[in-house]
C-alpha cells in the first residue's frame, strides 16, 4: 500500500493532507523520514511510525479502545454544556468514524468503551444485549440492607411498565456499594437508587461484562487486544 493512503486510513485527514505530510518531512517509520508518499508500506511490518513528532499506535482496523471518563464530560459528538468526550481521544479517530458504546452522564466516571466498528457499538448499545455493566455508587445516605434488597428485587421506575432489578449487588463500606445491570436505560442506576430512597452522590462505571477499567488512570484511553473483545461476548 502507498503510504500516503495508509496514512489516509489512519486517520490523518484526506488524499491531499496525508501528501503533504511526507513532503514536509512530518512522517518517520522506523526512525527513518520518508521521503515519498509514493513508497510503498507494509503497515504490519512497521513498528514505529511517528507524525509530526507525536509517536502513533498503527491501528488493525477496526480498532476498540476504553477511556476511563472523568467527570464533566458529554458523551456526544454536539455537547450541550460541557466539552465532549472525544476531545480525550486523538483528533485522528473523529476521520475514522469512531462512536462511543451508549453513554455515561456528565457526571458519572469510569469505563466507557469506543469503536470504528460500528455493528460492535451498535450491538453493545442494543437493549437486547443483556451485557452486565457494574458501577460502584456512592450514596447520600448510610446504605442499607433494605436498599440492597429492593435494588435486588427491581424498583419500578416512572415510565416503565415492568421493575427492574440489579443483577449483583455488593456493599462496599457505609456510604458505596457496587451494582451491576444489564439494561441501559435513561439514569437508570440514579433512578433505581432513587426510587429504592437513597440518592447517588457520585457513579464510576468499573467494568462491562468481564472487562474492568483496572488501572487505567482518569482521561487516559488505550486500545484494547482481541483477548479483552471476547471478554464482551
Ligand atoms: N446510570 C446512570 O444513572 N447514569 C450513568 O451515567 C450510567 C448509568
Amino acid at each position: 500500500m502507498e503510504l500516503y493512503r495508509f496514512l489516509q486510513q489512519q486517520g490523518f485527514g484526506g488524499r491531499k493532507a496525508c501528501r503533504e505530510l511526507v513532503d514536509y518531512g512530518l512522517v518517520e517509520l522506523d526512525g527513518v523520514v520518508a521521503s515519498d508518499w509514493r513508497m510503498a508500506v507494509d503497515p504490519a511490518a512497521i513498528r514505529t511510525l511517528r507524525v509530526d513528532g507525536e509517536p502513533w499506535p498503527v491501528l488493525a482496523l477496526p480498532c476498540y479502545l476504553m477511556l476511563h471518563k472523568p467527570a464533566g464530560y458529554e458523551t456526544s459528538h454536539q455537547p450541550q454544556h460541557h466539552l465532549s468526550v472525544f476531545r480525550l481521544l486523538p483528533w485522528q479517530f473523529a476521520n475514522l468514524g469512531i462512536a462511543a458504546v451508549g453513554r455515561l452522564d456528565v457526571d458519572t466516571t469510569g469505563l466507557l468503551l469506543f469503536s470504528t466498528d460500528g455493528q460492535f457499538v451498535h450491538s453493545l448499545s442494543s437493549p437486547r444485549k443483556l451485557i452486565p455493566k457494574c458501577y460502584q455508587v456512592t450514596a447520600r445516605h448510610a446504605v442499607t440492607p433494605q436498599l440492597l434488597q429492593q435494588l435486588r428485587d427491581g424498583v419500578l421506575l416512572h415510565d416503565e411498565s415492568a421493575p427492574l432489578a440489579a443483577t449483583q449487588v455488593e456493599q462496599l463500606d457505609t456510604h458505596r456499594f457496587n451494582m451491576s445491570i444489564t439494561q441501559g436505560k435513561y439514569h437508570q442506576v440514579k433512578r433505581m437508587v432513587a426510587a429504592a430512597g437513597n440518592r447517588v452522590e457520585q457513579l464510576h462505571r468499573i467494568a462491562m461484562g468481564e472487562l474492568a477499567l483496572g488501572d487505567l488512570v482518569e482521561g487516559q484511553w488505550r486500545l484494547l487486544d482481541a483477548a479483552e473483545l471476547a471478554l464482551l461476548g
